[in-house]
């Protein structure tokens, strides 16, 4: 198998730029080019440069990097790493691709550039380099037509979706030419080192994603348009409730810009001759005339919604498909999506309203547009893909549905689902037919919830489910009965080979008592032979929001404040075991990880954190300084170390690690710059794609046992304690900033509590304490800044509107 370290990427545009910014972001060596302009701007002009001038040849490669540089959401997970993108042209500099191992072309839409390019490239290319075409809609076959049989064997599709950062699907599309060993270098390329969900296609209009998709909206829009339901009610019915996202459909569509949604149907009407519903997708005529208008969606700032100023504040007005006006909000409410609201579980949500569609408009719209998507979809097998497992994960992946069609239709009963179907003449694909007929009433056999088996539709039987390798899932290893214990918040988890997890699985995973307790038995556990080691990770959006603050605002004002101190001092406690246990603990964090879920992160011996791993310590947003572990923990890292040098001041160590928890730091960039703030350490691991983490993380505790690992002794590691010098000079700094208006009164006091205890206390003398010692000052302080009531009113507005309350 070929190895991928350099790629070069050829179009710098919208997705050549986030393909080549992502390749930094995997520590691959990277060439950009682009084309070379045929006429001068006028500045250009000015400036007596001509079109042979290094810099005019290489204008749209740079406006290509100026691009990945201000991109929001951030294209790169460091800024710097920028520099490291080699750029030129086309024309000049063909040479620097000469020796990429994988070639990624991102140009213009059009098949005919594509064609010239690929010549050019063969010219250049080295024996065994990749070469892929991110084209969205031409045929993959047709754009290396022409080309030498090594060049095809070598060639496919890779199609990323927009941003190539964050969007977790990448469709790779072998033509009949490809080499299979082509198709699994890319794909293990991709998943492993670019962190991406690799779902194989056919080469069809399209691939899997936006064919689908496409249809959808088109049926969802066109059903609307016909029975007039209003923009509002479409949205109020397609997004969160049916297990999408809140976009929905005409927010999605003012997100991805109205005018490229209707490129992309125009093609796939011509690309599709013979597609059985290929009038379902000929645009309606109300859309064409608000592209006519320049309503593009949010680009243009004008789309399905518009932003207006009302009485209270903004408000998003929704356009009125008859009228072509945009009105205020109404607030569609449908009694059965009242009911149906109040049903948390997803499949059985979806079962009420498909089961009691009839009463209620609201019904008939999810029923009739979700039947037709679902039939669809089962008929495109097999013409864009052989299997319904790639359908559901283009699905989910790409366009972050809950539930792929194939798990819907299952979730509704299949044959049920196809009697309905029948009874309103939509067509269904034969396989399915076949299915029932053999008596197969799921497409996914489970076993407690678990996988175990898949319709195979080409071979009409079902057939094993192998997971991906290199992926644990905790829900299934809970449904094998690898569940060793459980409470309402937090379990422990059988990862095998002696490795225990311990998995929070609360309310946006905020720490309670009971998962305390949790952890608690996990320690007891951790005593016995059998267990090697811990991995602390879960599996959900994400790692952890800190602690629940409900718990312990409750326990303060409800008149029991001893329950909260208990629950906060046990938790304390708790990390600190964590950090002295005997065996080798890992936090696996990916997320949003704050507060006390930096604490138990810190806590752990090694740290494997997912590329997307969002870390702060925010408590003082909530009038509170970190005790479970956290100031003791950025002294004892980032400010004791450099004391051990003769003659190091360790002021401005101690100043920086203050700003961070007192500024709230959250590393926005990911993992790379949690590691700049100091959440995670240099050695902690970073991996690339999220659904490998907790297996990651339990490979690492198998190599710290094997590589013998050596425990922190029970009492912990010297800290060193700068003492009333260091408060002084933090206070004077802390002054500044009030001074300067940046931060209010009680900011400061809570600044000033903080400095205070990263400075060890009020000692006449720097020294060396214990880590208990720094614990003990956390606890006191925090115990004290819990009943002041700004911290209490700090609290309570982040538990009523989940927004900070700086008072
Ligand atoms: P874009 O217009 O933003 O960028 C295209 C870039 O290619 C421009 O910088 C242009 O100067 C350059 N270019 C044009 N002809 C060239 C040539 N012959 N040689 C070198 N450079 C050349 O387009 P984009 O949105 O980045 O799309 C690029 C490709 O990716 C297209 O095939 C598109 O269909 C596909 N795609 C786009 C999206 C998306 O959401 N934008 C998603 C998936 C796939």
């Amino acid at each position: 198998m070929t190895q991928i370290k350099k790629v070069a990427v050829i179009g710098a545009g919208t997705m050549g730029g986030g393909i080549a910014a992502h390749c930094i972001n995997a520590g691959l060596q990277v060439v950009l080019l682009d084309t070379v302009p045929s006429s001068l701007t006028p500045d250009e002009e000015q400036r007596g440069l001509t079109l042979a001038s290094k810099e005019v040849r290489n204008r749209f490669v740079k406006a290509g990097l100026e691009r990945i540089k201000n991109a929001r959401p951030a294209a790169l997970f460091d800024p710097q790493s920028i520099a490291k993108i080699v750029i030129g042209n086309v024309e000049d500099d063909l040479a620097l691709i000469a020796d990429a191992d994988w070639i990624v072309e991102a140009i213009i839409e059009q098949l005919e550039p594509k064609r010239a390019l690929m010549e050019k490239i063969e010219q250049v290319r080295k024996p065994g380099s990749i070469v892929s075409s991110n084209t969205s809609g031409i045929p993959i076959a047709a754009i290396a037509a022409g080309r030498s049989e090594d060049f095809r064997r070598h060639f496919l599709g890779t199609h990323f979706f927009n941003p190539p950062r964050y969007l977790y699907l990448l469709e790779v599309i072998p033509t009949p030419d490809t080499d299979p060993d082509v198709v699994a270098t890319i794909s293990r390329f991709a998943d492993v080192t670019l962190g991406k969900g690799v779902v194989v296609c056919k080469d069809r209009p399209n691939f899997i994603g936006n064919r689908i998709f496409s249809y959808d909206i088109a049926t969802t829009v066109g059903y609307a348009l016909r029975n007039g339901y209003t923009v509002e009610e479409v949205d109020s019915l397609t997004g969160e409730l049916i297990g999408r996202p809140k976009t929905a459909t005409f927010r999605l569509l003012d997100l991805v810009g109205i005018d490229v949604m209707l490129h992309v149907q125009r093609n796939l009407y011509e690309a599709l001759p013979d597609d059985e519903e290929r009038e379902a997708l000929k645009i309606a005529p109300e859309i064409e005339a608000l592209a006519a208008k320049g309503w593009l969606g949010n680009k243009s700032g004008v789309g399905f919604y518009k932003e207006v100023k009302g009485a209270s504040g903004r408000e998003f007005w929704h356009l009125n498909l008859q009228t072509m006006e945009h009105e205020p909000p109404k607030k569609p409410r449908f009694d059965l999506v009242g009911k149906a609201r109040k049903i948390e579980n997803l499949p059985e949500r979806l079962r009420f309203l498909i089961d009691n569609a009839d009463t209620d408009r609201a019904g008939v719209f999810i029923r009739e547009t979700m039947l037709r998507t679902l039939a669809y979809a089962a008929r495109r097998i097999p013409e864009i893909s052989d299997s319904i497992v790639d359908i559901d994960r283009a699905m989910r992946w790409g366009f972050s549905h809950q539930l792929g069609p194939f798990e819907v239709w299952d979730t509704l009963g299949v044959r049920k689902t196809a009697e309905r179907m029948r009874e309103r003449d939509i067509a269904i694909a034969p396989w399915v037919e076949e299915m029932l007929a053999k008596g197969g009433e799921s497409f996914y056999q489970r076993d407690n919830g678990r996988v175990v088996g898949v319709w195979n539709p080409i071979e009409s039987r079902y057939v094993e489910y192998t997971p991906p390798e290199g992926v644990l899932s905790l829900d299934d290893l809970r449904a094998q009965g690898r569940e060793v214990a459980r409470n309402h918040s937090a379990s422990l988890i059988d990862l095998g080979d002696g490795v225990l997890c311990f998995e929070f699985h609360a309310k946006v995973n905020a720490i309670d008592p009971l998962i305390t307790e949790m952890g608690w038995k996990a320690l007891e556990l951790l005593q016995e032979d059998r267990w090697v080691g811990m991995v602390i990770g879960n599996q959900s959006s994400d790692f952890c929001a800190g602690v629940n603050l409900g718990v312990v605002l409750m326990g303060v004002m409800g008149g029991k404040p001893e329950e909260s101190a208990k629950f906060a001092k046990g938790t304390q406690d708790l990390f600190f075991h964590f950090r002295t246990c005997p065996k080798p603990i890992v936090a696996a964090p990916y997320g949003r990880v704050l507060g006390g879920g930096v604490e138990v992160c810190l806590a752990a011996a090694r740290r494997v954190a997912a590329a997307e791993t969002y870390m702060g310590l925010v408590e003082l947003g909530v009038g509170l300084i970190p005790a479970w572990g956290g100031c003791k923990e950025f002294v004892r890292r980032h400010v004791s170390p450099h004391v051990k040098t003769p003659g190091a001041d360790p002021l401005p160590y101690l100043q920086q690690a203050f700003e961070t928890i007192a500024m709230a730091k959250v590393s926005e960039l990911g993992a790379v710059q949690a590691k700049q703030l100091g959440y995670l350490m240099d050695d902690d691991r970073i991996v690339m794609n999220r659904e490998r983490l907790v297996a990651e993380a339990k490979k690492e505790v198998l190599l710290m046992v094997a590589e013998g690992y050596t425990p922190v002794p029970p009492e912990g590691e010297p800290v060193y304690a700068i003492g009333r010098r260091g408060i002084a000079a933090v206070n004077a700094m802390v002054y500044g900033m009030r001074q300067g208006g940046y931060i209010s009164d009680y900011d400061m006091t809570l600044a000033r509590s903080l400095a205070y205890v990263m400075c060890g206390g009020d000692l006449t003398q720097p020294q060396w304490v214990t880590e208990q010692y720094f614990l003990d000052l956390e606890f006191e302080q925090a115990s004290q800044l819990i009943q002041q009531p700004k911290t209490q009113e700090r609290i309570m507005a982040i538990l009523q509107t989940g927004k900070p309350l700086r008072n």
